[in-house]
């Protein structure tokens, strides 16, 4: 395993679209081993395949639930309500700001066996899995910041 070098806010990779996983291969597996520790790193919750520079549809989330979710080609397929609260990204260190989303979001993934899967998640996981998903097609959470970024203003805050 090895800790990858995050890309941040600037880099035109963060912009593009990921290109669909077709299966798991050894560098794949090598990838998403790379991710959590890259992201366990960086104190994140999740991350996704182009902030390490990778233009694949592979998302990792740890909200600290007891599970590791590692997400291929994932597709929201329901969200339900919507909050208002702060986010962050690894991606843009130092940063955050109030971002609304589904409280609770059902979606479609294949997991690292190339299996398909379906998960439920709510609040912080539903908030992770919509700021993940949209990592993957150029989205960023600045995009849909309401107010002023603000800074962050400990080094404990949940950026994912
Ligand atoms: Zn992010």
């Amino acid at each position: 395993m090895a800790v990858r070098q995050i890309r941040v806010l600037g880099d035109e990779l963060l912009r593009k679209s990921c290109k669909p996983i077709k299966e798991v291969t050894p560098r794949i597996r090598q990838l998403i081993d790379d991710m959590f520790e890259t992201m366990y790193e960086a104190n994140g919750v999740g991350l996704a395949g182009p902030q390490v520079g990778i233009l694949k549809q592979v998302v990792v989330i740890d909200v600290d639930d007891g599970n590791q979710y590692v997400l291929i080609n994932p597709e929201i397929l329901e969200t339900v309500g919507s909050k208002t609260d702060y986010e962050g990204c690894l991606s843009i260190p130092g940063k955050t700001g109030k971002v609304t989303r589904p409280v609770h979001v059902k979606v479609r993934a294949f997991d690292e066996n190339m299996e398909p899967y379906e998960l439920e998640g709510d609040e912080l996981l539903a908030r992770a899995i919509c700021h993940e998903c949209d990592h993957l097609h150029g989205g960023l959470f600045v995009d849909l910041v309401e107010g002023e970024l603000e800074e962050v203003e400990t080094a404990e805050d949940e950026d994912e």
